[in-house]
């Protein structure tokens, strides 16, 4: 209600102000509400497309073929759509065991400076305190930034980083590594902040780690010789015919060495059959010492080896195989302290020059190998420990 000057009530006037004062104040409220859908509205778009960017993510990962190609999607993803400054991956590798098999398998380490191995469940800086098999799985870590706590986990940490959260990577309560984030923002992640939404991300994102890297263990184990961890027959006998055809595209040179160690039999005689399998092992690293990183060695069954050297003419290939000649000859084995013994072996090589490599070759492959086994048949009877590169009968 308004009052006039002189005091009295003007009934009029009052409804007309009244009027334009509720109008107001709709029109307030309604722009209020409208600004309040707007936000909502602008906040469901962005939850939208967060999570559709976040399945997408998801599907991504899930179907990455490999282990280069799932961390590479994670390390190079995960920032853009989830608007982080830094993501970095650490995986427990107690033994390291992840790094071996992935070495053999090729993976180029360098190309993932934001993956990190750790040895021990400690290093990756959980509360485990007092755990037994009951206890609830660690909870993901938020709060500020320090470089002095949260330096190992981000390596290569960019700077004006606020706040971080270390999601520990769990399988069946098995903690296998943290999935580490980081932002500018030092409001992003806050210790009182729901951790829903990144306990979730992690667990896609261990499921597809365990079972790519069972993948690559399965993959290792079937192309590897468990006893030396060389380069199974099964390998070779398919990298040949990959190698003939790139011989044969790339016109260069390839040789294949057959190496079978001489007098095997007294060798296990004397020294009992783990001392043999000792020795095998010995001349494996030995053979392996010689070659260059693209040469492929192998054990083709007992006590036999076979070498494919790639871009190599058969007399580089002769010279590499006296140097592993010499190499085990010229050195005793030492079993123990006490215990040493003389091993040689002898070696055929036989080459495929630019120009031999045409036709099937499967049937190509099967000649080759029968032309290096005669070579190495033919060092035997010349009186062993000894490399032969030309045919028997030139
Ligand atoms: P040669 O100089 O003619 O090659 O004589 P050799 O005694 O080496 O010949 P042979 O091929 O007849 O013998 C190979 C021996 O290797 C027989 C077998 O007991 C042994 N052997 C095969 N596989 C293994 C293995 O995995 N470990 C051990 N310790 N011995 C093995
Ligand atoms: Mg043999
Ligand atoms: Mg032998």
């Amino acid at each position: 209600m308004t009052q006039t000057a002189t005091g009295k009530f003007a009934p009029n006037m009052d409804q007309a102000a009244h009027d334009a004062e509720l109008v107001d104040k709709l029109a307030t409220e309604n722009q209020a509400l409208r600004a309040r859908m707007a936000y909502l509205l602008e906040q469901a778009e962005r939850n939208h497309s967060i999570m559709t960017r976040h399945q997408a993510f998801d599907l991504n990962i899930v179907s990455a073929g490999n282990f280069p190609e799932l961390v590479g999607t994670i390390l190079s993803v995960l920032p853009v759509i989830s608007e982080l400054d830094a993501v970095t991956l650490t995986l427990l590798d107690e033994g390291a065991d992840i790094r071996t098999v992935m070495l053999k398998l090729d993976v180029v380490f360098a190309d993932f400076p934001d993956l990190i191995f750790v040895e021990a469940l400690e290093a990756l800086g959980f509360e485990l305190a007092e755990r037994t098999t009951t206890s609830p799985p660690p909870k993901p870590l938020l709060g500020m930034f320090d470089a002095q706590r949260h330096g190992a986990a981000f390596p290569n940490a960019p700077a004006g980083l606020q706040s971080v959260a270390l999601v520990p990577l769990l399988r069946n309560k098995r903690i296998i590594g943290s999935l580490n984030l980081a932002s500018r923002d030092p409001t992003r992640f806050t210790p009182s902040l729901g951790t829903d939404f990144v306990e979730h991300m992690a667990s896609i994102v261990a499921i597809c780690l365990e079972n790519v890297i069972s993948n690559e263990m399965l993959k290792y184990i079937g192309l590897t010789d468990s006893l030396t961890g060389v380069y199974n027959r099964r390998y070779i006998d398919r990298r040949l015919l990959e190698e003939i055809a790139r011989a044969r595209r790339q016109a260069y040179p390839i040789s294949f060495m057959y190496i079978d160690v001489d007098h095997f039999k007294r060798v296990n005689d004397t020294v009992g059959h783990g001392g043999g399998d000792e020795v095998l092992r010995e001349v494996a690293t030995r053979i392996k010492n010689e070659l260059r990183t693209s040469d492929a060695l192998a054990r083709f069954g007992g006590e036999e080896f076979v070498v494919l050297l790639i871009d190599a003419p058969l007399d580089s290939a002769a010279f590499v195989a006296e140097r592993i000649r010499a190499g085990i000859a010229n050195t005793m084995i030492a079993l123990t302290p006490e215990l040493q013994v003389s091993v040689t072996v002898s070696i055929g090589v036989a080459a495929l020059h630019p120009g031999e490599a045409e036709g099937d070759p499967a049937a190509i492959a099967r000649a080759w190998v029968a032309a290096a086994d005669l070579r190495l048949y033919a060092a035997k009877e010349a009186g062993r420990n000894r490399v032969v590169s030309t045919a028997p009968a030139e």
